[in-house]
C-alpha cells in the first residue's frame, strides 16, 4: 500500500516510514505530488490532522496520513496546545515561543506538561472510518534550556524518568519513546487489527 504523508518535515517522514515499512506501507511525501500546504484552522488536534489528511487524499487520489502535535501545559489550562507552533505569533519562532511559555509560567510551581500527537489515516478523501491514533509524552517545563537536539520546546521539556530534557536525548532514542512514536505504534496496531 502506498500512503501519502501530509507533512514536509523530513524528520517526521523518516520516523513514520520506519514504523510503517514492516506493515508493507510505503510512505511518500505530499511534496512529491505538489500538494499545497493545508490550513490548520481548527481548535482540536484531531480536526486539523483530519483536514490535512483529507486534503492530501483529495489532491493525490491515494490514502493519506497526517499528524498534528503540540505541547499542553497543565497550569495554562492546556495551552499552547494546538497553537504550539505559533504561540508567539507569526513568523513562527521556537525562541519566541519558548520565551512566551516561560513568561506565562513565571511564578508557577506547577510545571507539569505533556507533548501530544495525533495521527489520522484516511483511505480516501471521503473515508467514513478514518484511523485515529493518539500519543502523549509526560514531562515538566524547566526555566533554563538544556541540550541541543530536537526542536521546538525540547530544551525546556524535562523527562523526570530520564533525568534529561528531550533536547538531551539521542534523536533515535527520542524517536523511540516520544508522543509521535507512541501514536505511530498505536496506528500500526490499528492497521494490524484492520488487517492492513
Ligand atoms: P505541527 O508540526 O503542526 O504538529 O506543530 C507542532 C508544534 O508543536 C511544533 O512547532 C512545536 O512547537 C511543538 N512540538 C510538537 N512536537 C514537538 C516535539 O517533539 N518537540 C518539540 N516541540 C514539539
Amino acid at each position: 500500500m502506498r500512503v501519502v504523508a501530509a507533512t514536509g518535515n523530513a524528520g517526521k517522514l523518516a520516523e513514520i516510514a520506519a514504523i510503517l515499512a514492516p506493515l508493507g506501507i510505503d510512505v511518500v511525501p505530499q511534496s512529491a505530488f505538489g500538494v499545497p500546504e493545508a490550513p490548520e484552522p481548527h481548535p482540536t488536534f484531531v480536526e486539523n490532522a483530519l483536514a490535512k489528511a483529507r486534503h492530501a487524499a483529495r489532491h493525490t487520489g491515494l490514502p493519506a496520513l497526517a499528524d498534528d502535535s503540540g505541547i499542553c501545559v497543565r497550569a495554562l489550562g492546556g495551552a499552547p496546545g494546538v497553537q504550539s507552533a505559533r504561540y508567539a505569533g507569526e513568523p513562527r519562532s521556537d525562541a519566541r515561543n519558548n520565551a512566551r511559555l516561560l513568561a506565562d509560567l513565571a511564578g508557577s510551581a506547577d510545571r507539569a506538561a505533556y507533548y501530544f500527537a495525533v495521527l489520522v489515516l484516511v483511505r480516501s478523501a471521503e473515508d467514513p472510518e478514518p484511523l485515529i491514533a493518539e500519543g502523549r509524552w509526560h514531562g515538566e517545563v524547566i526555566d533554563a534550556p538544556r541540550g541541543s537536539n530536537g526542536f521546538g520546546y525540547d530544551p525546556f521539556f524535562l523527562l523526570p524518568d530520564e533525568g534529561r530534557t528531550a533536547a538531551e536525548l539521542e534523536p533515535a532514542h527520542k524517536n523511540a519513546i516520544s508522543h509521535r512514536a507512541r501514536a505511530l505504534q498505536r496506528l500500526a496496531a490499528l492497521l494490524r487489527e484492520r488487517g492492513a
